[in-house]
């Protein structure tokens, strides 16, 4: 990757100064040198706001407040499975400030979702919305089960006992669940059909549904799309040519295979892309719609024709100039944060990169896109679907992308903007001009 200017590979000179209070630099063993511990993801998510609440000065009591979930729900659903055995999942249900609007978040299913998994990514909603400006709060679900082993009817029974046992939570304007990990437009179906017969025909319920049922057009491909129109908008205002550039993408589901197939319109070539099985790579480039259709057939990027394989783990250290983690919290951490020799790391999956190794990158000049800004396209055309099921009204597809680049195109100029003002990361930023707008919504509504 060259920058436009001098054809020369993006380096530290480019970014913005770290902020992150760290002291050393990474030893080559892959062990940070620094005196971050690796933490529980809603421990790294506070870390995040701590920060920023020191650097905007935030009052401890806000402090206090904003820190913390406003309403978390536990819940036991249990299930007939098809071989006749009875079986108890948890379920959770975060909701965690609704300062700017109603709660909104996604729901995953997962064999190691938990608590504090969900209690995180229910915050970083609530900074997620206020960064791009939606009239939104923050919430997350999830359960805690293995949606692979399970039947499409073991996951439909699944998904309406738990609507039923969150619905009285949940509401048009005060909680509005989304697909998210394992979940997606099918499920969504069922959520607004379960909750629908409670409560009367209720599309705006959630949100990332089938078009046939008020979904939006553009809200499967929302993600990708805004990963790459923000990686557009950095590499502009950055100097990061990114004609010929190379990108790792780990993750094929709705947000990674949306990003591979999109990115190439900016020039760039996807050398590898992996999934829960594996992965593979062609250094000249992968035929990202032949990987596609070898999903479609063997639900795997393993094996594609015309590529070699690469593990997970051998994928993030890959020698490119863009990764994308697209797939689970946590897999940059102290541990590999070493051998890690991306450029760019646009964070398309949720909290990819442990505190203890964003403060390595900042230091090594890195550029990071954090997630609350990366990822936010996916709640922004949810934002869309709801106020056209609230109007019932459809935008066509060109009009859903061409407010969702116009919003995620203002949200990169604001917290680039604060980054060079400020002299901190873009993390920071985004974190800095999120919790000050959370802070004044909650100040106005009289929560302090
Ligand atoms: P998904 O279920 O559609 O796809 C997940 C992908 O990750 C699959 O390809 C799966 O095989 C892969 N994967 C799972 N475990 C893995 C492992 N151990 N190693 C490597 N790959 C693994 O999920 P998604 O909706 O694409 O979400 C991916 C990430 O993006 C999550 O962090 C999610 O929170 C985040 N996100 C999703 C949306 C959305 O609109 N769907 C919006 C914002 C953020």
């Amino acid at each position: 990757m060259a920058t436009e200017e001098t054809g020369t590979k993006v380096t530290s000179e480019s970014q913005p100064a770290a902020g992150t209070g760290v002291r050393e630099g990474p030893s080559p063993s892959g062990s940070t040198g620094h005196d971050i511990p690796e933490m529980s993801p809603f421990a790294a998510v506070s870390f995040f706001f701590d920060q920023a609440a020191a650097h905007i000065d935030l009052a401890p009591e806000m402090r206090e407040v904003l820190r913390s979930s406003y309403r978390e729900l536990s819940v036991q659903v249990p299930i007939r499975m098809d071989d006749g055995r009875l079986q108890v999942f948890t379920g959770y249900r975060v909701q965690h400030n609704g300062a700017r609007g109603p709660y909104k978040g996604g729901i995953r299913y997962h064999p190691d979702a938990d608590l504090d998994e969900v209690r995180a990514l229910a915050a970083l909603m609530t900074w997620k919305t206020a960064v791009v400006d939606i009239p939104y709060g923050g919430a997350k679900g999830g359960v805690r089960c293995d949606p692979g082993a399970m039947s499409l009817g073991e996951k439909e029974r699944l998904t309406r006992r738990f609507t039923g046992m969150i619905s009285y939570v949940l509401g048009v304007n005060r909680d509005v669940p989304a697909p998210d990990m394992n979940t997606d437009a099918q499920t969504m179906a069922w959520m607004m059909d379960a909750y629908s017969s409670r409560y009367g025909y209720t599309p705006a319920i959630v949100t990332g549904k089938p078009v046939e049922l008020g979904g939006s057009l553009g809200r499967d491909a929302a993600t990708g799309r805004g990963v790459v129109y923000c990686l557009r908008e950095a590499a502009n205002d950055l100097g990061i040519g990114l004609q010929g550039a190379t990108v790792a993408i780990q993750g094929f589901g709705n947000v990674g295979s949306w990003t591979a197939r999109i990115i190439g319109e900016l020039g760039c070539k996807v050398v590898a892309v992996s999934d829960v099985r594996g992965g593979v790579r062609r250094d000249e480039g992968l035929d990202v719609q032949a990987v596609y259709d070898h999903v479609r057939d063997t639900r795997s990027v393993v094996d594609a024709p015309g590529t070699e394989s690469i593990s997970n783990e051998d994928l993030l250290e890959l020698d490119v100039d863009v990764l994308v983690p697209a797939a689970l919290d946590r897999v940059i951490s102290g541990s590999n944060v070493g051998r890690v020799r991306a450029r760019v790391i646009v964070e398309a999956a949720n909290h990819p990169v442990t505190p203890a190794a964003d403060a390595v990158l900042q230091d090594r000049g890195v550029t990071i896109i954090p997630d609350i800004l990366a990822n936010a396209g996916g709640v922004t055309v949810s934002y869309f679907e709801w106020v056209q099921n609230i109007q019932q009204f459809r935008w066509d597809e060109d009009h859903v992308n061409e407010e969702l680049a116009k919003t995620m195109s203002r949200a990169w100029k604001n917290v680039h903007a604060r980054a060079t003002v400020d002299g901190i990361s873009l993390r920071l930023a985004a974190f800095a001009i999120a919790v000050e707008k959370v802070e004044r919504a909650a100040r106005l509504r009289g929560y302090v």
